[in-house]
């Protein structure tokens, strides 16, 4: 049988150490994926002269999944960020962060299990209108919602709830204050849930959400909200299972997908073999699933969990000592 190709971008810093620790997790549970290794990041600046490559977009488009390790957008030269141009050039419209406790690692709750749908095109982050007076006495930048954009991504969180068998959604906005942007997508939520009566929905200003969120995490279930809010949520909520060694994210557009960790290229202890591997491996978890191999997703997923509870072999931002290798090596064993 042809093997399914998959773009795999190693990414910077202790990107290609986290992302071959998941892809020999996913060899040795069997699921016989060929690897396309591209480049993006500082390695492809130093490779190609640029940082983001027409030869691994060609790829991504080719294969229409790709594991991304993290990547350092370097610090001024005017470079936008590659992660930003990922999700506007592929239409990547929906970011999937679930959180979910694991016995074992030092967080404030346990029984967390919340997925944060974040509106990854338009908001804040659409890029449109950013202007600086010339003497800096004032700045401005657009934010804009579109029905369509909101209804489709309302209606893909709905979706999830329900194929995931999910109870609640809670739609985050702030439609109070910003009557025009978060009133028209809180007005298409209400809308489109009334075709989910089978899944309660909440509404929260964001404020209150983040208050609610570290008081009562265990009342939410599936949150949608917009671009600004959800990257600000998603992290809040890696916080309450541990931080971000254990929070994993899918950017999914209509024809392209692309898994990755929340975090960043930890140029602090790269090069180190101390990286926690957990996130990018949660996010081949993700694209297991995405592809419809939940067995196999359940399989590397149960192996992380036993051996986080063990205790015995974890890196030392889980309280143990163990190398990123000697993590990957137990989690293989418990395969
Ligand atoms: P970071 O997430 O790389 O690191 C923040 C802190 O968390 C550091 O102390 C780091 O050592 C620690 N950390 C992160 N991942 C870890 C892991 N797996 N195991 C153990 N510790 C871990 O954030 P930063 O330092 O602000 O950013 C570094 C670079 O990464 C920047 O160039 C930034 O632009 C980029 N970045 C990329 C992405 C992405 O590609 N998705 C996301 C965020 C930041």
């Amino acid at each position: 049988m042809n093997k399914r190709s998959i773009t795999v971008i190693p990414g910077d810093g202790i990107g290609p150490s986290i992302i071959d620790a998941a892809l020999r997790i996913m060899d040795h549970a069997g699921c016989n994926f060929h690897y396309d290794y591209a480049d993006a990041g500082l390695m492809a600046l130093e490779k190609h002269g640029e940082l983001l490559p027409q030869v691994t977009l060609d790829q991504i488009s080719q294969n229409k999944i790709a594991l991304k390790g993290p990547l350092t957008t370097p610090v001024g030269g005017g470079f936008t960020s590659i992660n930003v141009s990922l999700r506007k050039l592929f239409n990547l419209y929906a970011n999937v962060r679930p959180v979910v406790s694991f016995e074992g690692t030092k967080s404030r709750f346990e029984n967390i299990d919340i997925i944060t749908i974040r509106e990854n095109t338009e908001g804040m982050y659409s890029g449109a209108g950013q202007k600086r007076a010339d003497d800096n006495s004032s700045a401005e930048a657009m934010s804009i919602i579109t029905r369509e954009g909101a209804e489709r991504i309302v209606t893909f969180g709905y979706e999830l709830a329900r194929n995931e068998g999910r109870k609640k959604v809670t739609v985050v906005h702030k439609a109070n204050i910003l009557k025009s942007t978060s009133g028209l997508f809180l007005e298409v939520a209400r809308e489109i849930a009334q075709r989910y009566p089978d899944i309660e929905t909440n509404e929260m200003i964001v404020d209150a959400a983040c208050m609610n969120l570290v008081m009562y995490p265990e009342r939410f279930d599936v949150i949608i909200t917009t671009n600004l809010f959800g990257d600000i949520l998603s992290d809040l909520c890696a916080g309450l299972v541990g931080g971000l060694g254990m929070a994993p994210g899918a950017n999914i557009g209509k024809d392209v997908a692309i898994f990755e960790a929340v975090h960043g290229s930890a140029p602090d202890i790269a090069g180190q073999n101390i990286a926690n591997p957990c996130s990018v491996i949660l996010a081949s978890i993700q694209m297991l699933e995405h592809l419809g191999m939940a067995d196999k997703a359940a399989q590397i997923r149960n192996a992380v969990r036993k051996t986080i509870a063990e205790g015995q072999t974890v890196t030392r931002d889980l309280g143990g000592t163990a190398s990123t290798t000697e993590f990957t090596d137990a989690i293989i064993a418990n395969l």
